[in-house]
């Protein structure tokens, strides 16, 4: 049911100052919400179906701030004029947030209909904007709801949220429908981010060692922190979970902080030639306190940031090289060194590893666990390993397994190896344990 953008003559808006966002002359939030319910009440009595859709601009925000907010207020006029011109005579669009559009299709009655007509919103809104002398490209997720009969215009617009906030987790460009298993999983990550606050604030997240060996002598060089977090009523929710929802809602900054608290802690009680590695988070390299936040809780456990590896990924360096770059030089100053994680899975740039200075690499596992029996993992590895010999980079291959495994590595020249065939992530006085046994006895392979 939607026009033609260019076909569809303007249309006379309200002049209600109180229902019309004065930038771009749309409707505002209010206005958005009275034409729903009013939609609502003459559809009372009958059974058709509407939807509501709310777009979200992807990456307006570093827009405003490189060109400036006339330059992003420029563009937000645009994006109304456009969608204006994209409704047909029963749809309007509204401005509800910063670079929020709500819109309302009385017209549309099916899920397809809607995902149909939201994609070819996004379309119409991915056309390149004039600023000035530049051209600047936008893209735009939708999260859209069907009225079925049964719910408050808060109910739905709240509905369409959910369904915008999974289209914004599923990347750029998406359109997500509502339904009920959403809603589901949204008050189950609800219910989990409130547990992993009250978690974070007790102090109930400990960070677990995995052992990082010299693959040549098979003693310990070092320990990988790997956080653990089990709770009273979830159980145990594995890091990949739990991290994923402190980057998401916020709550990194203080879990990595308590993490490094506990592990700067528990690796001041071991051997002073041993390294501890510490994993932080894409959203963490965005945050320019990130840096001072490291160095003043080394100040305040006494260990020595010659001791520390901060372990990032391609991703953490990618959606902010500028501020990435910035942290990096300051841990670096204080002797703090740096690790690639993941290498291989991600973008894996070449180019990368010349802008920024790693310290060290860590092969992912997907290569480790296929180098017996994939010759191009084999061939993909050695190439690794040659690169990083001429870049003056240590290298690290993650997940070994296999005694055969470690052998081929070896015989590549790969000088660290970690994974369940050296030991798995261990509670800080099994780590103790574990170091007693491997610095006394013969050094051999063992698991834990
Ligand atoms: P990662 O940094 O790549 O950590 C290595 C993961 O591989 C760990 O999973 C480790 O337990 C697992 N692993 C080690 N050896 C083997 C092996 O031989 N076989 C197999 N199958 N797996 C092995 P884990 O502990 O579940 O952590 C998953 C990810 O969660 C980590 O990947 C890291 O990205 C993130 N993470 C864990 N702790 C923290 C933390 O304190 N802060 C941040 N920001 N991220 C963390
Ligand atoms: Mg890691
Ligand atoms: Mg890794």
């Amino acid at each position: 049911m939607l026009a033609k953008a260019d076909s569809s003559a303007p249309r006379k808006e309200p002049t209600d100052l109180v229902f019309t966002d004065p930038l771009t002359g749309l409707g505002n939030h209010r206005r958005f919400v009275d034409k729903v319910e009013r939609l609502q009440a003459e559809r009372a009595d009958d059974p058709a179906p509407f939807a509501v859709g709310i777009i979200d601009l992807d990456g307006f925000k570093p827009i405003n701030d490189l060109f400036g907010r006339a330059a992003g207020d420029n563009i937000l006029v645009q994006v109304a004029l456009r969608l204006r011109a994209a409704m047909d005579e029963h749809s309007i669009a509204t401005r509800i947030g910063a670079d929020e559009f709500g819109f309302l299709l009385p017209m549309t009655f099916s899920v397809a209909a809607a995902s149909a007509q939201a994609r070819t919103l996004i379309e119409i809104l991915s056309a390149p904007y004039d600023v000035g002398e530049r051209t600047v490209r936008l893209s735009a997720s939708v999260g859209c709801a069907l009225f079925y009969g049964d719910e408050s215009a808060d109910e739905l617009i709240n509905k369409a949220e959910t369904a915008l906030y999974q289209a914004k987790r599923s990347g750029r460009g998406a359109v997500v429908v509502y339904t009920q298993e959403m809603e589901d999983a949204a008050k189950r990550m609800t219910r989990m981010e409130q547990a992993l606050r009250r978690a974070v604030s007790a102090g109930e997240v400990e960070p677990h060692f995995q052992p990082i060996i010299d693959l040549r002598t098979r003693r310990p060089i070092g320990f990988e922190a790997l956080a653990r977090w089990t709770d009273r009523d979830l159980g145990r929710v594995p890091p990949s979970v739990f991290i994923a929802i402190a980057e998401e809602r916020g709550i990194i900054g203080p879990l990595s902080q308590l993490l490094l608290r506990k592990a700067t802690i528990a690796a001041g009680r071991w051997p002073a030639h041993l390294f501890l590695s510490f994993n932080l988070s894409p959203s963490q390299l965005v945050d320019q306190n990130t840096g001072q936040q490291i160095l003043s809780i080394l100040d305040q456990t006494g260990f020595d940031p010659r001791r520390l590896e901060i372990e990032i990924t391609e991703t953490g360096v990618m959606s902010d090289p500028t501020s990435a770059a910035k942290i990096v030089a300051d841990l670096r100053q204080v002797g703090i060194r740096v690790s690639l994680d993941d290498f291989g899975t991600g973008q894996s740039s070449l180019g990368r590893l010349r802008d920024f200075h790693f310290d060290k690499l860590k092969i992912d596992r997907a290569f480790v666990s296929s180098i017996l029996d994939d010759r191009p993992s084999e061939h993909i590895i050695r190439a690794i390993l040659a690169m990083c010999e001429g870049l003056g980079m240590d290298v690290v291959a993650e997940g070994i397994e296999e005694e055969a495994q470690a052998q081929r590595l070896l015989a590549f020249g790969c000088g660290g190896g970690q994974g369940y065939l050296f030991g798995k992530p261990l509670d800080a006085d099994a780590t103790l344990g574990y170091l007693r046994d491997s610095l006394r006895g013969p050094a051999q392979a063992r698991d834990a």
